[in-house]
Order: structure tokens, then C-alpha cells, then sequence
């Protein structure tokens, strides 16, 4: 599929027209940021698995009721999206104290919540993605209070269905953050990606940090720890232990 004029370039990805106006062809680059665009570098192959991860992810979602921008991948590192008009919100879903989160109330990381948390900021990246409540949503006309409620709800049930994929893949869902646009009928749509670079992902067993937090932290191992969490992803799940029961 031919790309069109190229509208946005952002810090991670592409975004071009496509044939049809209501569509959307995103290209996902290498470039990784950090801490608004103060650490820059290069995650060598990181667009490549961004994309399918998402992708992947996209799909599970949209099998489970989730309305999502995801049409088709065309390319090892593009994919055909609906244009939506994307609310200016990033709702951030914890379902451990980590990052920011950590730092802001003097917590130490690792303390799995009894509720997953769920935050919205503006984004803005000029103002740094400032932290605000439905009120200020509201009083800045971000969304109306339905939309708000709507995107809550799928953000929660989103968290579900990643934790549970996760799980049966050795990999525990510590964070991660969305995006959300409308269409043209004014339904709500989950857009944006989903990957390790808007993902808190640790090995379940060790720990092991194996998102782009090893880019941010300079702990190494980066493009091992993508390719990592990919073939994760792909493997077949562990089997459940439904046979414990049985006496054969
Ligand atoms: P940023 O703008 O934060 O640097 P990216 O480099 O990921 O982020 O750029 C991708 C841009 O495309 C983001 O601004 C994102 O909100 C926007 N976007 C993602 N999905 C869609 C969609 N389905 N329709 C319109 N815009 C989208
Ligand atoms: N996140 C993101 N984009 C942002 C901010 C956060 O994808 O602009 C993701 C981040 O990868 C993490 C989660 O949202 O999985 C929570 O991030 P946090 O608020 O702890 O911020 P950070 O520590 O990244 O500054």
C-alpha cells in the first residue's frame, strides 16, 4: 500500500495519510525518548517490534470487546489505522507502584495495589503531561463526562485482559499507558500502541525489567530485553495446570 503525505512525524512514530480519508498509516521508528524528550538514542529494531506487539495486542483486545484504531499491518514496521481525533489524555493504569508514581508519594517500587490505580494527564508535552481528575478533563472540555466514564471503564477491562495475557507468558503488567480518539461517528476507540515502550513489563519470576526502562535507567541489555518481551508474546502460553486433578 502506498503512503501519502506524511502529517505528524512524533517521537516514535510516523503518521501518513492513506488511500482513504478515514484511514491512517502509521510507521514506527527506532528512535526511543525519555523524560519529555530530554534522553534521546536509538533502540536498534524497536519499530519493528513495536509494531507487531501492538498489533498483536490490538487484535486480542478487539476479540475481547474492545473497540480499537486497528485495521492491518502492511509492513514489518507500518500499519493501517482509522483516523481518530485522539482525546489529549494519557490514562495510565498501575497495577504496581513503579516510575512516577513511586516518586511522587515517596513509595518504594514493587507494591502490587489490592485496585489497579488509574490517572489521567493532560498531554501536553509542552507543560510536561501535567497529572488532572475528571473535573479539570471536564472544565478544559477534553472530553464529556460520558466519554470520561467510557474510557475508565475499557481502561480497566483492557488491564484485565493484558494482565491475564501477560501472566500465562511469565511476564507480570506492572503499568502502562493509553490513548484514546474518536471516530467519525463519535464512538470511542482505543488508538495509539501498546509495547514495551508504554508498558511496564517484569519477568515474573526475576524481576527483571524488560521494557524501555532499561533505556531510561541505562541499565543495558535493551535490545535483547524488546526482543525478549517479543518472543514472549509469541510463544504458546503455559499450559494451565487443569490436569492437577486428575487421577489417571
Ligand atoms: P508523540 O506525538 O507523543 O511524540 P508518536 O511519535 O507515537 O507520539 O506519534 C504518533 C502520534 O499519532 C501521536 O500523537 C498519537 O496521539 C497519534 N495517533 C495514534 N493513533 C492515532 C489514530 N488512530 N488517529 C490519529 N492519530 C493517532
Ligand atoms: N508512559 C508512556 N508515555 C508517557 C508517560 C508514561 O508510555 O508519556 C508509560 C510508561 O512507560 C509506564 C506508565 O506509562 O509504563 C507509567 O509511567 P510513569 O507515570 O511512571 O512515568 P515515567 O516513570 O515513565 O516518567
Amino acid at each position: 500500500m502506498e503512503k501519502g503525505l506524511q502529517l505528524y512525524e512524533g517521537k516514535a512514530k510516523k503518521v501518513f495519510a492513506a488511500e482513504d480519508p478515514d484511514l491512517l498509516i502509521v510507521y514506527y521508528k527506532d528512535d526511543a525518548t525519555a523524560f519529555n524528550g530530554l534522553k534521546r538514542g536509538t533502540i536498534a529494531g524497536k519499530g519493528i517490534i513495536n509494531n507487531r506487539m501492538s498489533n498483536a495486542l490490538m487484535m486480542l483486545l478487539e476479540k475481547h470487546g474492545i473497540p480499537t484504531h486497528y485495521v492491518r499491518e502492511i509492513g514489518e514496521r507500518e500499519t493501517l489505522v482509522k483516523k481518530a481525533e485522539i482525546i489529549p489524555l494519557e490514562v495510565i493504569v498501575r497495577n504496581i507502584s513503579a516510575g512516577s508514581f513511586a516518586k511522587r508519594y515517596g513509595v518504594e517500587e514493587g507494591i502490587a495495589f489490592e485496585q489497579p490505580a488509574v490517572e489521567f494527564s493532560y498531554k501536553n508535552d509542552a507543560l510536561g503531561d501535567p497529572l488532572l481528575n475528571d473535573s479539570h478533563a471536564l472544565a478544559l472540555r477534553l472530553a464529556s463526562r460520558e466519554e470520561l466514564e467510557k474510557i475508565r471503564a475499557y481502561s480497566l477491562r483492557i488491564n484485565e485482559v493484558l494482565r491475564q495475557f501477560w501472566n500465562t507468558r511469565g511476564v507480570t503488567l506492572v503499568d502502562f499507558k493509553l490513548e484514546f480518539g474518536r471516530l467519525g461517528d463519535g464512538s470511542i476507540v482505543l488508538a495509539d500502541e501498546i509495547s514495551p515502550d508504554t508498558c511496564r513489563l517484569w519477568d515474573s519470576k526475576t524481576g527483571e525489567k524488560l521494557d524501555k526502562d532499561r533505556f531510561r535507567r541505562d541499565l543495558g541489555g535493551v535490545e535483547e530485553a524488546y526482543r525478549e518481551i517479543m518472543d514472549r508474546l509469541e510463544k504458546q502460553p503455559e499450559p494451565e495446570k487443569s490436569g492437577e486433578n486428575l487421577h489417571d
